[in-house]
């Protein structure tokens, strides 16, 4: 963590300065104006509460906080953003870690009772640095609204806004403008002026019908109950994620949860009719107990307390475009107005998707608009972003509607047992080939103007061009610290290119890498001097980190290049922590871990979201240059 570069500041270092622009900051007039403070509404808010000149307004129709319920599960590429805004360790402490996933399933002998049938390791060994854990979704708000309240921002919710409709005038400077109502006794209605509109409102989105978009997909939902309990029970793997298929009592799932005795119990209710609602059905607390204690048989649950409850319905559906431009406008406009989340896309719970998407809707969504109201990019960058989620979202879908048929699918209990052992162990072999995915780690955004062609693919296979950056371990060279190199991403809105030297000696005075930095240093076509305000930090666009293959040890600090240490802020400070080493002692070689080309080293380019944008040669520079030319307007200089 880097403070203290504008001069020294006593006091918790996480509490960012107000920005000077806060006390004159219209409250009707707004940059972004975001509806609902659910996990994707927050991820975008506490992203954007970081530019002290972008004025935010998030608004919601609660009065307050949720305190608990909904989801729970937080995949090992959310833990990786959550890093990124700083919060990944404290998660990770409070949290539930899922290490390994049980299944059981009806005993052969006696088909009434449900069996072990086998156990995975949750996540495949080195996919990310980080685990799979669950923690209620209320606790992650907590965490965003943290970050908001510290940022220079200053970022709270409006909470009793609700948001009614929206009008579009592209020939005013702040061209949407929204009616909102209060909820207070005389409802009344408040109008803002926003130049952008993100409705982050849920399932049930008035944003999304306000610029007639709709979800679409399967109408014969699937009710679940669900339930966070403390309860004394006989069976034994209340502390693993479960997965109970059993022969005629339905099916169920257990997530362990925080603090070490609450437990969820997911059990499948009965399929709705296309116009049945759950909520009819007169579901209670305690019909779920008994349907739980019908499909754990012979085990039994005495439960002492349910922390929450609820019967929650979905399908998996989808829109076609998650902004207000139609495909046949797009040539000619920008969108003005989003959805994220659960607003543009619906997954049945079973395979712990909605949170994490949404969140990750946002974060795709959030530098590209602080790109846009910071002048460095054209509003064109905006269409990616539609065109990047929902491709994602559809992948997600299908993939949730092949897992959820194979969930409810019953297990066969009338053959011998083979068929029952095949049964079993297929649903178990499709749960690990599918743990990528589940991870979060699987998606792979297609070539566009802000992801580069796969021409120089092979120089580090390991880092998939569109794909998330997969951390690895290294040695800073400033300080040897071990760290994680993909650390250095955070929720800035930079851009990274980690240059990846080859085996001369860097500090030699015609290495590759020393040229490299000399031309992004120094030569106007450089996208660091094309595109870095005069007045600003040569790293504050693009942060340029290099990795050598040499031992910290073996290289000369003094003898680097000045671009890997510059000078900052108000003192002309050195920023020491852009340097960095294989780390030989602890047996952790990154190029070997991310099959990057010894011989020939390689620029790896990293976009604000922490996704692979580029991989080039050292000395590609007018491929460099071209690419950056293509997402960044020319800074003024
Ligand atoms: C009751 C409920 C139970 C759930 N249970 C589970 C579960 O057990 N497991 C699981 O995996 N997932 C569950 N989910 C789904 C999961 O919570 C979502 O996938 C995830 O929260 C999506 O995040 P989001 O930010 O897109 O939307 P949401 O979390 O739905 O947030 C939307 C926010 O917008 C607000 N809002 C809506 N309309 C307006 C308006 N007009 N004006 C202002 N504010 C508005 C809402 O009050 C809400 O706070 C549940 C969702 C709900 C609603």
């Amino acid at each position: 963590m880097q403070f203290h570069l504008n001069g020294f500041r006593a006091g918790d270092p996480l509490q960012h300065a107000p920005a000077t622009a806060l006390h004159e900051a219209a409250r009707d007039c707004v940059d972004v104006l975001i509806v609902g403070c659910g996990p994707a509404g927050l991820t975008l808010a506490a992203q954007l509460s970081a530019f002290p000149h972008i004025n935010t307004r998030i608004v919601e129709q609660k009065e307050g906080p949720i305190a608990l319920g909904q989801a729970d599960g937080i995949a090992c590429r959310t833990m990786e953003m959550f890093e990124a805004f700083g919060f990944a360790e404290r998660i990770a402490k409070e949290a539930c870690w899922i290490n390994e996933t049980t299944f059981w399933k009806p005993d052969e002998h006696n088909p009434a009772h449900i069996t072990r049938g086998g156990r995975v390791q949750d996540v495949e060994d080195g996919l990310s640095e980080f685990p799979h854990v669950v923690i209620n979704q209320a606790r992650v708000h907590d965490y965003y609204l943290e970050k908001m309240h510290r940022s220079p921002r200053r970022l709270a919710p409006d909470y009793g806004l609700r948001f009614l409709d929206l009008n579009i005038d592209e020939s005013r400077p702040y061209p949407v403008e929204v009616r909102l109502a209060h909820g207070d006794a005389d409802s009344r209605v408040e109008t803002i002026n926003a130049r952008y509109v993100v409705g982050c409102d849920g399932a049930r989105s008035a944003v999304r019908r306000s610029v007639n978009l709709k979800l679409e997909g399967e109408s014969a939902n699937q009710a679940w109950g669900v339930m966070d309990v403390l309860a004394v029970t006989s069976f034994p793997d209340v502390r693993y994620k479960v997965v109970v298929r059993s022969a005629s009592e339905g099916n169920a799932l257990i997530i362990p949860r925080e603090g070490g005795y609450l437990f969820r119990l997911y059990l499948e209710l009965d399929q709705l009719a296309p116009d049945e609602r759950i909520a009819n059905k007169q579901v209670e607390a305690s019909d779920l107990i008994a349907a739980a204690q019908r499909i754990f048989s012979p085990y039994t649950f005495d439960v002492k307390e349910v922390a929450w409850w609820s019967v929650y319905e979905i399908g998996q559906r989808l829109c076609r475009k998650f902004d207000d431009v139609p495909e046949d406008e797009v040539a000619t406009r920008a969108p003005r107005v989003f959805i994220c989340g659960d607003a543009c896309h619906t997954h049945s719970p079973k395979a712990g998707q909605g949170m994490n998407v949404s969140m990750g809707d946002a974060f795709n969504l959030g530098w590209k608009l602080a790109a846009v109201l910071s002048g460095r990019a054209e509003p064109r960058l905006l269409h990616t972003y539609s065109a990047e989620r929902q491709a994602i979202a559809a992948d997600l879908i299908e993939f949730d509607r092949h897992w959820a048929k194979r969930f409810s699918e019953r297990p066969k209990t009338d053959s011998a047992s083979d068929g029952d052992a095949m049964a079993a162990a297929e649903f178990q072999r499709y749960f690990t080939q599918h743990g990528r995915f589940t991870a979060g780690t699987a998606f792979r955004y297609a070539h566009s103007s802000v992801v580069g062609d796969d021409k120089y693919q092979h120089l580090a296979t390991g880092f998939e061009i569109g794909t998330r950056f997969h951390s690895a371990p290294v040695v800073r060279l400033c300080d040897a610290k071990p760290v994680h190199l993909g650390h250095k991403v955070k929720a800035d809105g930079r851009w990274r290119m980690f240059v990846f030297a080859d085996q001369q000696d860097p500090t030699d005075a015609n290495a590759r890498v020393n040229a490299l930095c000399e031309f992004l240093r120094h030569e106007k076509a450089s996208p660091i001097s094309a595109h870095t305000p005069p007045d600003a930090d040569i790293d504050s666009v693009i942060e340029v980190c290099a990795v050598f293959q040499q031992s910290h040890q073996d290289i000369a600090l003094e003898r680097t290049h000045a671009l890997l240490k510059p000078a900052k802020g108000r003192y002309g400070l050195h920023d020491m922590e852009k340097m960095f080493c294989v780390d030989h002692r602890g047996g952790n070689d990154i190029f070997l871990m991310r099959g990057i080309d010894k011989a020939a080293g390689c620029i790896v380019v990293v976009r604000p979201d922490q996704y692979i944008a580029h991989v080039l040669p050292l000395d590609s520079y007018g491929e460099l240059s071209a690419f950056f030319q293509r997402i960044f307007t020319m800074a003024q200089g």
